[in-house]
């Protein structure tokens, strides 16, 4: 099964910060691998912007690079990426500063989409919107993608939506979390409301709990300085887990429909309870034999930024009253591995007896690796000797399901470019949702500030601290192995 590519009209691809890290690693091999695929039809093109001194064949020669290094099967075929560099230019341009821009406004072109990726530090999101609206070039056709951090907390947030709106409309504006453009994600919605299986279960009356975990093996790298400001609420709670939280969560959307399924995700943040104190565990990871704690890997001695961090989440509302929620995640534990876990309750009456054992359905989404979907169920252990029962994996890996090529679907980041492009929101978030995600978040944040509690150390190659075990130990559950 060979995927479908969807042609797009031809497009102006505008990356400022085109010689930053999520360029070189993300953006420019994404771009590559959709050009290859034939979606960059026509003279579309992509010009590079920022204030490295480099010419046209500089620029040209570090996206060569970078899409040898970050995507290394791709570059073998040099025709493809030579006739890929020639759509590639550059701009040498200071977001703060008047310089580069009138050669950037005469070199886009005003009678196509123009995508505006602001691949740059928050702080220069507003230099960019003003000049982009001073130099003519923030016009209907015009559309911006802003990355994550979308502010540190409520305030923050608000200011950057407020500086953006005042040159672009809302549907103008594409706020990226990569995590929706995961092919799992997706398929997550297409499971739930495609099949008259899981709908009429996807309540508290069958659901036991639910489980979101998203694991990182590394520590935190070359990231230190950011994410020593963040930590793992600002960096992965506030946005990627409370995004997949909606997603299981939310009732259907009447249509499948950017501003109907984000609808449905804000009633869920709106529905959130606060979070008590004894519901959530912070955590820091400690050196480990050959690896720096993370204390000496963002050199900050006395840092208290929690690098780990679980939360019992509860929502009020009909479908979801006493179901708990439990988020974790974090830095060097003991695997790369996210799911979501739905443990559906034990049946009402084993018929079986005690001996047949404790036997759940639990419908896991694979985010990473191998992203896929499993189905648990119960079934009689083969052979003679009685009804013994045990649990097999009905098996949802796209790769086994559905042949070889179908596990060769675009990354997050090609879709999600894609989607720009085609002016389809679903998979960005709004300003709205983004505000009212941080209103839950903050306030756990500033318990922590007020209190002065510090992280709870963790083991590297751990699951985190042991209060996160606790965390559902003590309501008789227990969290899912973190394997690879
Ligand atoms: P980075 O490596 O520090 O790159 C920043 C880019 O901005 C560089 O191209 C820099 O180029 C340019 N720049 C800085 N000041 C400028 C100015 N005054 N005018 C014009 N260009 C300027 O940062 P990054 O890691 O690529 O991150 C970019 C954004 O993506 C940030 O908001 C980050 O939080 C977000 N993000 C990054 C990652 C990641 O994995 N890297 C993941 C998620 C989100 P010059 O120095 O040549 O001007």
């Amino acid at each position: 099964m060979v995927s479908r590519v969807i042609p797009v009209e031809p497009f102006d691809l505008i990356v400022f910060g085109g010689t930053g890290d999520l360029a070189r690693r993300k953006i420019l091999p994404a771009l590559f691998r959709r050009y290859c695929a034939g979606q960059m039809g026509g003279s579309s093109r992509v010009i590079g912007a920022a204030r490295s001194d480099l010419d046209e064949a500089g620029y040209r020669a570090f996206v060569s690079d970078a899409i040898a290094e970050f995507d290394p099967d791709a570059t073998q075929n040099r025709d493809h990426l030579s006739a890929f560099l020639e759509r590639v230019s550059y701009v040498i341009l200071d977001a703060r500063g008047d310089a580069g821009w009138d050669k950037l406004a005469a070199l886009v072109q005003k009678d196509r989409v123009r995508a505006y990726y602001f691949s740059v530090g928050p702080g220069l999101f507003g230099d960019l919107a003003q000049r982009l609206h001073t130099y003519g070039m923030s016009d209907a056709d015009s559309r911006i993608v802003v990355e994550k951090p979308f502010g540190r907390d409520l305030a923050s947030a608000r200011d950057l939506n407020r500086v953006l709106a005042q040159h672009f409309e809302e549907r103008q504006i594409y706020r990226i979390d990569h995590y929706l453009g995961k092919e799992t994600v997706q398929n997550l919605m297409a499971v739930r409301f495609g099949n008259m299986l899981f709908e009429p279960l996807w309540n508290s009356q069958y659901v036991d709990h639910i489980q979101i975990t998203v694991a990182e093996s590394v520590g935190v790298g070359g990231r230190g300085e950011y994410y020593d400001r963040a930590g793992a609420m600002r960096d992965m709670m506030q946005n990627h887990l409370m995004q997949l939280l909606c997603l299981i969560a939310m009732e259907p959307p009447a249509k499948f429909d950017p501003d109907a399924v984000r609808d449905e995700k804000l009633k869920v943040i709106r529905a959130l309870d606060p979070v008590e104190p004894d519901c959530v565990v912070r955590g820091q990871y400690q050196a480990d034999d050959g690896a720096p704690g993370y204390r000496d890997e963002v050199e900050a001695p006395d840092s208290t930024t929690e690098s780990f961090v679980a939360i019992r989440a509860h929502i009020s509302n009909w479908r979801w009253a006493g179901t708990p929620f439990y988020l974790r995640t974090g830095k060097r534990l003991k695997a790369r591995a996210s799911e979501i876990a739905v443990v559906f309750k034990d049946a009402p009456h084993s018929i079986f007896g005690v001996q047949a054992g404790r036997h759940r359905n639990i419908l896991t989404i694979r985010l990473q690796p191998n992203e896929g979907i499993e189905l648990g169920v119960t079934i009689k252990e083969p052979g003679p000797g009685g009804m013994r029962l045990i649990d097999v994996p009905l098996d949802m890996t796209f790769a086994e399901a559905l042949g070889p090529d179908s596990a060769d679907f675009p990354d997050a980041y090609e879709r999600l470019i894609m989607d720009v492009i085609r002016g389809n929101q679903t998979l960005f978030m709004r300003g709205d949702e983004v505000e009212e995600a941080w209103s839950w978040t903050d306030p756990i944040i500033e318990g922590w500030e007020e209190r002065g509690e510090a992280p709870i150390p963790y083991a590297s190659g751990s699951a985190g601290p042991d209060d996160a075990l606790m965390l559902m130990h003590r309501d008789g559950r227990r969290w899912r192995e973190i394997r690879a």
